[in-house]
């Protein structure tokens, strides 16, 4: 059986930024597939770079995908996922996706597995099981979830981009609901201390900070008056790159070198449950990502900027030691099968991994998808209260629900 490809389409659609974002749907064997795309804000320097308008719209991707990739398309199997992203890559033909776009291969890649799916009337899940074997992590992932916001996804708030909870329940539902409350506590709590707020990309929250721990300090508060203790433990997303400049990083309006700022997060951890911390350094800088995690084998060490979805970077990465944990966004590497082989470089190296939406998102929770079915350690999705992030928490409990 194969699943021909019939009809590749391209349309805008806009993100929760309001900005222009890809919708590319594909038809295979009388199956339907579509992904609506994300973007970041925060990059790494070496993920694959959108194609955009100098306005920031999609005329120029859409083009490209419907003159040239999809008459390189019709008639081939999309079940044969390999072969297809090989072509998008050859047609593309630059190390950084530049010539196309990650953004518009990313969209054929993934719209093109769903249609196969669809076309073989197994659930999608079945198919990524059949496309890659990787080992799981865990039953259901723990729920990453940003409360607070700063770095590039907000004005006016901690250089730190991400504050989160991360739930420690297995059942995904009852950790859903752990997330809520102490979102509900933090917003409670920020009214009675008179502390005005603006939310960020991610729908947390953002405001004022003196200092790295002032962020971490309401995040507590509020886990402890929602009762939460025993459900969660913290996390953060340091993006250090973002705030890292002439061997200096600037955190909150202060200077510190790699040692200091080391310190810094230790005096962190040794005040806060905090158990994750993803890109802690600049993204150059794997030695001090081997350093930091040799010197708190109890923290989770993740990577991210260092290692933008790319199985030589994270071999590379797993082997000095330099984390235990690595954050995978598709749209970060470009290809499906790209994706699947970071996942697979990971887990050679015992390195766990924890699927990522971006900063700014669409209503599509393919990423719920495939931490359900690679059991990956995580899925990190921004706040409860903003849709485009509960509707990847809901479709994880769906899956599990049917499960
Ligand atoms: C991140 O850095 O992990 C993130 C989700 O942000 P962005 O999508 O802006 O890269
Ligand atoms: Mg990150």
């Amino acid at each position: 059986m194969s699943a021909c490809i019939e009809n590749i389409e391209a349309f805008q659609i806009e993100d929760s930024r309001k900005r222009p974002a890809l919708r590319v749907v594909v038809h295979a064997g009388g199956g339907e597939g579509s992904f609506d795309v994300p973007s970041g804000a925060s990059t790494g320097s070496r993920e694959a770079r959108e194609l955009r308008d100098p306005d920031g719209g999609l005329t120029k991707a859409m083009r490209c995908i419907t003159e040239e990739i999809a008459p390189a398309l019709f008639g081939r199997d999309a079940e044969k996922q390999r072969l297809i992203d090989e072509t998008l890559l050859a047609l593309d033909g630059t190390p950084l996706k530049e010539r196309m776009g990650g953004n518009s291969l990313i969209g054929v890649s993934v719209a093109v597995a769903r249609a196969a799916a669809s076309a073989r009337g197994v659930p999608l899940s079945t198919h990524l099981r059949e496309l890659a074997d990787i080992p799981r992590s865990r039953h259901a992932p723990h729920l990453f979830v940003n409360l607070i916001n700063g770095g590039k996804h907000a004005e006016g708030g901690s250089s730190i981009q991400e504050h989160q909870i991360v739930t420690l329940d297995e059942d995904p539902r009852a950790a859903f609901v752990t997330a809520e409350k102490v979102e509900r506590a933090l917003h409670e709590l920020l009214a009675e201390e008179q502390r005005p707020f603006t939310m960020g990309d991610e729908g947390g929250v953002v405001f004022p900070v003196t200092d790295a721990s002032t962020a971490f300090e309401v995040l507590f508060r509020a886990v402890q008056k929602a009762g939460a203790e025993k459900e969660v433990v913290l996390g953060s997303d340091m993006a250090a790159s973002s705030f890292f400049g002439n061997g200096t990083y600037t955190l909150s309006g202060s200077s510190y070198d790699t040692a200091q700022l080391s310190e810094q997060y230790h005096q962190l951890i040794q005040r806060y449950p905090l158990t994750f911390i993803e890109d802690p350094f600049d993204e150059n800088d794997v030695p001090a990502f081997a350093a930091f995690q040799a010197a708190h084998p109890g923290v989770v060490v993740i990577g991210d900027d260092l290692t933008t979805t790319t199985a030589a970077a994270i071999t590379e990465a797993g082997t000095k030691g330099a984390i235990q944990a690595v954050i995978i966004k598709p749209n970060q590497i470009g290809t499906l099968s790209e994706t699947l082989a970071a996942m697979q470089a990971a887990r050679v190296e015992g390195v766990h991994c924890i699927m990522s939406h971006r900063s700014g998102e669409t209503m599509d929770a393919f990423i719920a998808d495939m931490a359900y079915a690679y059991g990956t350690l995580g899925l990190k999705a921004g706040a409860p209260s903003a849709r485009e992030r509960a509707v990847k928490y809901q479709r994880l409990i769906e899956l599990y629900g049917n499960h």
